[in-house]
């Protein structure tokens, strides 16, 4: 299936997205995740893959969020280049990319590259739940025991993972309420069926949609994706 990668989000934190390829997630451990499986380990053909998809991109928010089913870490150097091209050419000021914990230790380095020519670079990152136990044993996401503060020392901005057995009211409120308050900004997104193990819970799903959706689809820092296509990509 085709994937549409580009879209412009208009509502909240407008701005552009792109959902461009790299050479493969470093991780691919996370039990719910099969996007990972949009890679090419040829850079050559991910680059000219990128640049028709980044034709797209207008600067209309002087915002663009930049994906890959990944981390920024696996984009090819000439991809990476010209973006910061495109940023000039657009008056683009902000770039939003992803990042698995393995990469933290790239990211200083990263954001000083755009920084320098006044490209304010923000980075997410998967963290999908703080309950340490339930992200590692059962979602297999290769973070650390540590604080969120000391998250936030590295990731700007989280992603939340909602709609699996075993999650609760309480705790998802929980989650919402650490994310807000060490993070800038927070994407939850709703667990939808795919090639994995990993099901989504309908139950879970409705006790979200009634208790939680409607105290904070309107907060500006919260975005909430229900089905994964909710971006306009994918
Ligand atoms: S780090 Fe991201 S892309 Fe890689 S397996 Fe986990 S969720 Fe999937």
């Amino acid at each position: 299936m085709e994937l549409n990668r580009y879209s412009i989000i208009s509502q909240k934190n407008k701005r552009e997205i792109v959902l461009l390829r790299g050479n493969g997630c470093k991780w691919k451990k996370c039990r719910f995740c099969d996007y990972h499986l949009d890679f090419n380990p040829d850079n050559n053909k991910n680059y000219e893959l990128n640049k028709t998809v980044l034709s797209n991109v207008t600067g209309i928010y002087k915002v663009l969020e930049v994906i890959n089913s990944g981390s920024f870490a696996d984009l090819d150097e000439k991809t990476i280049v010209l973006i910061k091209k495109i940023c000039f050419e657009k008056g683009i000021k902000t770039l939003h990319f992803e990042s698995h914990w393995i990469h933290k230790d790239l990211i200083k380095k990263f954001k000083e590259y755009f920084s320098k020519d006044n490209i304010t670079v923000k980075i997410k990152s998967g963290i999908e739940t703080f309950d340490y136990n339930f992200r590692e044993k059962y979602f297999l996401k290769g973070i650390p025991n540590i604080h969120p503060s000391e998250l936030a020392k590295y990731f700007d901005e989280v992603c939340l993972l909602f709609g699996i057995s075993g999650q609760t009211l309480g705790s998802m409120e929980n989650d919402i309420q650490i994310s807000l308050k060490y993070f800038s900004r927070v994407c939850i997104n709703i667990m939808t069926e795919n090639k994995t193990p990993i099901k989504p819970d309908k139950e879970v799903i409705k006790i979200f949609r009634e208790k939680l959706y409607k105290k904070y689809k309107d907060c500006e820092k919260v975005d909430i994706l229900i089905e994964n296509t909710d971006f306009g990509i994918g």
